[in-house]
């Protein structure tokens, strides 16, 4: 029934894409600030959202809700699509991932500290997402829509193009 292709992934510290670097210190990290974040605000992290959390950090690529239901199902509980929404709505809520409009997918925030519109540079070889803050960018986009008396609710910059990885690959 199900025609997906099955594909593998590699929680952490392994990248077959040649992006090499200890990405278990990635995903160690993101829980870690997470954790902070949601305790100075009084959010739960509940250790079911801690674990579709650390499921969106299984790489840099950006994951669908699809795939993240399948890895919890491997986790040997069922959940329920639902669940899943919800706990990445909480995620979107409090700064923790980003949607990527363009893949329909999800991604963690490289700085949950405070709340911003991401933009993104997303590789259309491998397909890394990675993530720029630079006030500048919200900034210049804001002051352009307002003075066509545009009233911005919210922003969305993905810039397709190569990374430097693939380029040398
Ligand atoms: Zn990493
Ligand atoms: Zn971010
Ligand atoms: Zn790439």
């Amino acid at each position: 029934m199900d025609q997906h292709q099955h594909h593998h992934h590699h929680p952490a510290g392994h990248d077959h894409d040649g992006h090499r670097h200890d990405h278990g210190l990635c995903v160690k990290d993101a829980l870690a600030r997470a954790e902070e974040v949601c305790a100075s605000r009084g959010a739960r992290l509940t250790a079911q959202r801690a674990r579709v959390l650390e499921l969106v950090w299984s790489s840099h690529k950006p994951r669908g809700a699809y795939a993240i239901l399948e890895d919890l199902s491997q986790d040997g509980k069922r959940v329920a699509p639902l669940t899943v929404y919800r706990a990445l709505d909480f995620l979107l809520e409090q700064g923790l991932i980003h949607r990527i409009e363009s893949q329909n997918a999800f991604v963690g925030c490289a700085d949950p500290g405070t709340l911003h519109s991401g933009q993104f540079l997303v590789c259309q070889k491998c397909g890394e997402a990675t993530e720029l803050v630079d006030p500048r960018i919200a900034q210049a986009i804001n002051e352009t829509a307002h003075a066509q008396g545009f009233q911005v609710t919210r922003q969305t910059v993905e810039v397709t193009g190569i990374c430097p990885a693939c380029q040398t690959g």
